[in-house]
C-alpha cells in the first residue's frame, strides 16, 4: 500500500448486518481508518436494480413492441416483440437509425422528435418489414427532452394492427364492393357519383350508363350459375378496360352495370364512350370451354340536362337502357322525356303481369297461313295478347321481354302452347281440315329443361297429333347458345313436331348456319320481303334464299305480305307458304273458324 494513497472499500459486515464504507488514509502515524454505514445507499441500490430488472422482463415479455431511440432517432433498443414485427433482429436493429422503418411514411421518428410533441398517443402508421411488406401500426411514444427541450430520446411502444387493418378493410370492401366481380356496389356507386357531380359536375357534362346484358338469364339458364358468373366477371373486367381509369364502373346486381363519366363535349363524348364500350364484345368470352357472345343494351342519361340528382339520373338512365332493349337490343339510347312515360307503363306491367294468367287476362290470336301454290289455308300462328284491365290490349313486343326478365315466361308459354294445342285440336275435329298451328317460343323456354316435357304433355293433353305442331324460333334466339338450342330441337324432334326458324333475315346467320339445326321451316321476316320496310328490293336475295333453303330441304314461308302483287311475287319465286295482312290479321278463334271455308278445301 502507497503512502499517502486513501484506500476505500465497502463491506458488508455481517455481525452487524449492514454496508460498511471503509476508508483508509495512511498517515505518518499509521493508518486512519473511518467506517460509514452505506447500508440505506445499498438497499436502494439494490431496489433499483431490481426495479430495472422487472421493467427488462416487462418490455422483453411484453406483447407490444418496444423501442428506444436517442435525439437522432438512432435505435439504442428493442424488444423481441418489435422484432417480431419488423422481421429484423435485435442486432440488426441496434444502432441503426429508425428511418429503416419508416423510409416513406409520416410516422417519423425524427420528425416527431423535432416537431416538440412530448408524446403520442394511438397513432396508427404503417412501418415496412425487413421482408418488404408493410405492418399497420398503433404508435404511443414518449419524447424525453431536457431542461431546455431539447429531445434526448423516444420510447415508443408499437402494437401490430395488421390483422386488424386487414379485417376491417374486407369488412369495408364487402360493404362497398360487389364480391362477384370486385367492382364498386351501389353504395359506393352513390357515394362516387355524389361526389363527381359536386365536383368535375360543376364544370362539365358527366354522363350515367345503364349497361345491361342481352339475354343473360338465358346463358345462366342454359349454362348454369358457375359459367354465369365466369361471364359476368369477364365483362366487368372488359368494361373497366374500355374506360378511363377516373370513369366509375359499378355493378348493381344481376347483369346490370352503370358507368359514369365526365364527357367534356357532352353527348359526343358520350357517344364514344358508349361505342368503346360496345366493343368490349367484340371477342367471344371462353366459358367453361364454350365461346359465349355477350351483347349488350346501354342507356345514357346526361348530367345536367336529363336530371340534377343522381336519382333522376339512374332512373332515365334505366328507362333509356329500356328504350334500347325494345329497339331490339345490342344498342344503345340517349334518355328522351317520352321515355319516362314508357317506363312508368312498363313498371305498370311489371307490376300485374305475375297477376295476368291467374286473372285470365291472356288471349290467343290466330293469324292463318296460306298455301301459296293453292291458296288454301295450311295452318295458322297462335299470337299472344294481354288485355289489361287498365292499359287495354298489351302487344306480345311490350311485355314478352319483361316476362323473359322477370321468369314467368315458362308459366306463360305453358299456357300458350296448351291453348293452341287445344284449339286447333277442336278446330280440326270440328271442320276436318288437319291445320298445323305454329307456336312462338321464347329463346328462355329453350334454355329451360321444363320445355320438351311441356310440349309433350300440351299435345296429350289436346289430342293433337304432333307433325300438326310447329314450333317457332327467332333466329338470333337460336345462334345465341347453339349447343343449347341444338339439344333441345333434337329433343323436340323426337317428339314429331316441326320446327321453324322465325324472322329469318334479321340476324346475322346464314343458311349455313342453320344447316346445323334439325329444322323443317324457315320464316322469312316482314322486313327481309317487303321492299317497303326494308327500303331496297331484295327480291334477287330473296330468291336466292328460297332457293337455298329448298336446297337444305326447308319449307319456306313469308312473313308479312301485304299486297296481292307481294302474294304473287312470292309465289313465282317458288315460296311454299305466306301470312299476312293481305290475308288476314291476327283474329279471334271464333273469327279464323269463320273465315277457314273461304280458304279451305275440305
Ligand atoms: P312473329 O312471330 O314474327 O309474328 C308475326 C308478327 O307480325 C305478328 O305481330 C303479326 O301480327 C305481325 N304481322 C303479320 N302479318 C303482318 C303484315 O302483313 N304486316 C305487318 N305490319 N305485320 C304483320 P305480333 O302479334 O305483334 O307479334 C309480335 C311478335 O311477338 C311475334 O313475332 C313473336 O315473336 C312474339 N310473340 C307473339 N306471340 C307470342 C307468344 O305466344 N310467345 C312468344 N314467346 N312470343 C310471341
Ligand atoms: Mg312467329
Ligand atoms: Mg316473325
Amino acid at each position: 500500500m502507497e503512502t499517502g494513497t486513501p484506500v476505500f472499500f465497502e463491506e458488508y459486515w455481517e455481525p452487524a448486518q449492514a454496508w460498511v464504507e471503509i476508508r483508509a488514509y495512511p498517515n505518518e502515524d499509521g493508518l486512519s481508518v473511518y467506517f460509514h454505514d452505506v447500508t440505506a445507499r445499498h438497499l436502494n441500490e439494490a431496489a433499483i436494480r431490481e426495479s430495472e430488472q422487472r421493467l427488462r422482463d416487462v418490455i422483453e415479455m411484453t406483447p407490444a413492441g418496444y423501442l428506444l431511440t436517442d435525439s437522432q432517432a438512432n435505435i439504442l433498443d428493442v424488444n423481441p416483440a418489435l422484432c417480431e414485427i419488423v422481421g429484423y433482429t435485435e442486432e440488426e436493429l441496434t444502432g441503426k437509425n429508425m428511418a429503416m422503418l419508416t423510409p416513406s411514411c409520416p410516422f417519423d421518428g425524427a420528425l416527431l422528435i423535432q416537431n416538440g410533441v412530448s408524446a403520442v398517443h394511438a397513432k396508427e402508421a404503417v412501418i415496412k418489414r425487413k421482408d418488404g411488406t408493410d405492418a399497420h401500426i398503433l404508435l404511443n411514444a414518449n419524447i424525453k427532452r431536457d431542461g431546455e427541450g431539447n429531445a434526448v430520446a423516444l420510447t415508443s411502444f408499437i402494437t401490430d394492427i395488421t390483422v386488424r387493418k386487414q379485417t376491417e378493410r374486407r369488412l369495408e370492401l364487402l360493404a362497398t364492393h360487389d364480391t362477384l366481380t370486385g367492382l364498386p356496389n351501389r353504395a359506393l356507386l352513390n357515394e362516387r357519383l355524389q361526389h363527381l357531380l359536386e365536383t368535375d359536375g360543376q364544370r362539365e357534362p358527366i354522363a350515367v350508363m345503364f349497361v345491361d346484358l342481352d339475354r343473360f338469364k338465358e346463358v345462366n339458364d342454359s349454362l348454369g350459375h358457375v359459367p354465369g358468373d365466369e361471364l359476368l366477371c369477364e365483362v366487368a373486367k372488359r368494361l373497366k378496360d374500355k374506360v378511363r381509369p377516373t370513369d366509375i364502373v359499378a355493378r348493381l346486381g344481376g347483369d346490370e352495370f352503370v358507368i359514369a363519366a365526365p364527357c367534356s363535349k357532352g353527348p359526343y363524348s358520350a357517344t364514344r364512350i358508349a361505342e368503346n364500350l360496345f366493343k368490349a364484345f367484340n371477342d367471344p368470352i371462353e366459358v367453361c370451354n364454350q365461346e359465349v357472345f355477350a351483347r349488350a343494351s346501354i342507356g345514357i342519361a346526361m348530367y345536367p340536362q336529363d336530371g340534377n340528382t343522381k336519382e333522376a339520373l339512374f332512373q332515365n338512365a334505366d328507362a333509356a337502357m329500356y328504350s334500347a332493349k325494345a329497339a331490339g337490343r345490342n344498342g344503345y339510347r340517349f334518355f328522351q322525356p317520352e321515355m319516362s312515360e314508357q317506363a312508368r307503363v312498363r313498371m305498370t306491367l311489371e307490376s300485374s303481369l305475375h297477376r295476368a294468367l291467374e286473372r285470365d287476362e291472356f288471349v290467343l290470336l290466330y293469324q292463318p297461313r296460306i298455301d301459296l301454290k293453292t291458296m288454301t289455308i295450311s295452318g295458322m300462328e297462335a299470337l299472344i295478347r294481354w288485355n289489361h284491365p287498365q292499359l287495354g290490349r298489351i302487344s306480345p313486343l311490350d311485355f314478352i321481354p319483361i316476362a323473359e326478365e322477370r321468369g314467368f315466361i315458362d308459366a306463360i308459354g305453358k299456357w300458350v302452347l296448351e291453348t293452341a294445342c287445344l284449339d286447333s285440336s277442336r278446330l280440326i275435329k270440328k271442320l276436318g281440315c288437319p291445320l298445323r298451328v305454329s307456336v312462338n317460343l321464347s329463346a328462355r323456354q329453350v334454355a329451360s329443361h321444363v320445355l320438351v316435357e311441356q310440349v309433350d304433355r300440351a299435345l296429350k293433353q289436346a289430342d293433337l297429333k304432333p307433325e300438326l305442331l310447329e314450333l317457332e324460333l327467332t333466329e338470333s334466339a337460336l345462334i345465341e347458345n347453339v349447343q343449347v338450342s341444338t339439344s333441345v330441337f333434337n329433343e323436340l324432334k323426337k317428339l314429331g313436331v316441326l320446327l321453324a326458324v322465325d324472322d329469318f333475315g334479321t340476324g346475322y346467320s346464314g343458311l349455313g348456319y342453320l344447316g346445323r339445326f334439325p329444322l323443317d321451316i324457315l320464316k322469312l321476316d316482314r322486313s327481309f320481303v317487303n321492299p317497303d320496310v326494308s327500303g331496297n328490293n331484295s327480291e334477287r336475295v330473296v330468291k336466292a334464299f328460297i332457293e337455298m333453303a329448298h336446297a337444305l330441304d326447308l319449307s319456306v314461308v313469308a312473313e308479312g305480305i301485304e299486297t296481292e302483287a307481294m302474294s304473287t311475287t312470292l309465289r313465282d319465286m317458288g315460296c311454299d307458304e305466306g301470312q299476312g295482312y293481305y290475308f288476314a290479321r291476327p283474329i279471334t278463334l271464333q273469327e279464323l273458324e269463320a273465315l277457314i271455308p273461304k280458304f279451305c278445301t275440305c
